[in-house]
């Protein structure tokens, strides 16, 4: 079998994996990615869309934020709809920070040229049956399938970044004894959609309704995303077009709103809307980061960033120890990320409650659901401590 030795393998590349990549590759530690999917695929993949300011400020400071500064909207306020009424909530006015908008698709194509066509970094797209061999030792090293010729190759290597999502196989390679996996179910799916539409309006709309949760965001002046609350499990199928726009409109609708504008929906899944924490994130010469470590399910739009985050400390920490021989960011890394994920957990399942209490059923969830809500609207403590964890913080951890 063909052997290669390189520093550092990173299995993945979404955000995670890639920022691993472009930061390793700007300190001169090398390093191969390995993805299961083809460049143009990945390229392609529409999933999240909001980027906490604090996530663009440090991408930027290494480089990597030319073009969502460039190109992404920021965004200053949002709008709750709930009993009929229209109620804007403008967090920059409370906090100083924006969202960004910035489709994910575009920020892995801007990471991936950055990494493979100008900084010349090495990946290796469509590989198969990525294997992970003794990562409790010295030396550990990972196999893969070439996708041509179908031989197997071996890279060995010190370190192995596991950033490969939800349904990768590196965390498999973490033993079950020594890992603790901590699930979490809401209950609910979200049917998720892209239209391509014009946004109905110029920001957020997150429809709080008897009926189920409706959320409006745009993405681009051409594609919209929308969101409706559905049975977990619920099946596509039973969603064709002339359901979904009158569901919308009557879970949207509130009085001295324009309609909505609609158009083509190209994109149409269910998520169920669950999450898990694996803890450590990181065992023997295995770190993992992303979703590969953690699942927020996309209620309050965290895990792009949380993947951000795991990505931009373990890639530090790396050049630390291959730059000055300093461990300790890699000793603190698992501790470090897992403050910042639980506590974007906990605000995560925080606001289920409130988008999801009211459709619930019970009255006794529907009311506090409520209380919840008036309070963030009545209260300017209520506000900014809400506006904070909903646009997250720099020292969130
Ligand atoms: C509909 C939707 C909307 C969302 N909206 C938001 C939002 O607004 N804001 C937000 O912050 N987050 C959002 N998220 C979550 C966000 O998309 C993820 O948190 C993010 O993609 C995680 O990045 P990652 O790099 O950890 O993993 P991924 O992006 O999943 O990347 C993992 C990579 O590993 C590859 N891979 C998998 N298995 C293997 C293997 N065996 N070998 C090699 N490669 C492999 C995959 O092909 C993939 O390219 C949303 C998610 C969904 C589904």
């Amino acid at each position: 079998m063909p052997v290669r030795h390189v520093p550092v393998v990173i299995v993945g590349a979404g955000p995670a994996g890639l920022t691993v990549a472009n930061i390793l590759r700007a300190a001169s530690v090398d390093c191969v990615v390995l993805e299961a999917e083809s460049r143009e695929f990945i390229e392609r993949r529409p999933r999240a869309g909001f980027l906490e300011e604090w996530a663009v400020r440090a991408l930027e400071r290494r480089g990597l934020a030319d073009r969502i500064v460039e190109r992404a909207s920021t965004h200053s306020e949002f709008e709750f709809r709930f009993e009929g009424g229209r109620h804007p909530f403008r967090y920059t006015e409370l906090t100083g920070h924006h969202h960004y908008v910035y489709p994910q698709p575009l920020l892995v194509t801007d990471l991936v040229r950055e990494y493979a066509d100008v900084r010349g970094g090495d990946i290796r797209f469509g590989v198969r049956d990525v294997e992970l061999h003794g990562i409790d030792g010295e030396r550990p090293s990972v196999s893969y399938s070439d996708p041509e010729t179908g031989e197997r190759r071996l890279l060995r290597c010190e370190f192995v970044a596991g950033c490969d999502g939800a349904r990768g196989v590196t965390r498999t390679a973490m033993p079950a004894a020594r890992t603790a996996v901590a699930r979490h179910d809401h209950g609910v799916g979200w049917l998720a959609l892209l239209a391509e539409a014009p946004p109905s309006s110029d920001c957020v709309i997150l429809g709080v309704h008897p009926r189920g949760f409706a959320g409006h965001m745009p993405r681009s002046p051409e594609v919209t995303r929308y969101y409706l609350q559905c049975p977990p499990g619920d099946d596509p199928g039973n969603w064709p077009d002339e359901r979904v726009w009158p569901e919308l409109h009557t879970r949207l609708a509130v009085d001295g709103a324009p309609p909505l504008t609609e158009g083509p929906l190209i994109e149409k899944r269910v998520l169920d809307m669950h999450d898990y924490v694996t803890e450590p994130m990181a065992y023997g010469r295995l770190y993992l980061a992303g979703e590969s470590a953690h699942l927020v399910a996309p209620i309050a739009a965290k895990g792009m960033n949380l993947a951000l985050h795991d990505a931009l400390l373990l890639a530090d920490a790396l050049v630390a120890y291959h730059g000055k021989g300093d461990d300790s960011g890699l000793r603190g890394y698992s501790a470090a990320c897992l403050r910042r994920v639980w506590h974007y957990q906990e605000f995560s399942q925080w606001l289920s409650e409130l988008y999801h209490g009211p459709s619930s059923g019970n009255p006794f969830r529907a009311g506090t659901a409520s209380a919840r809500l008036r309070r963030v609207l009545g209260s300017p403590a209520a506000a900014t401590s809400f506006a904070e964890m909903f646009l997250g913080k720099d020292t969130d951890h």
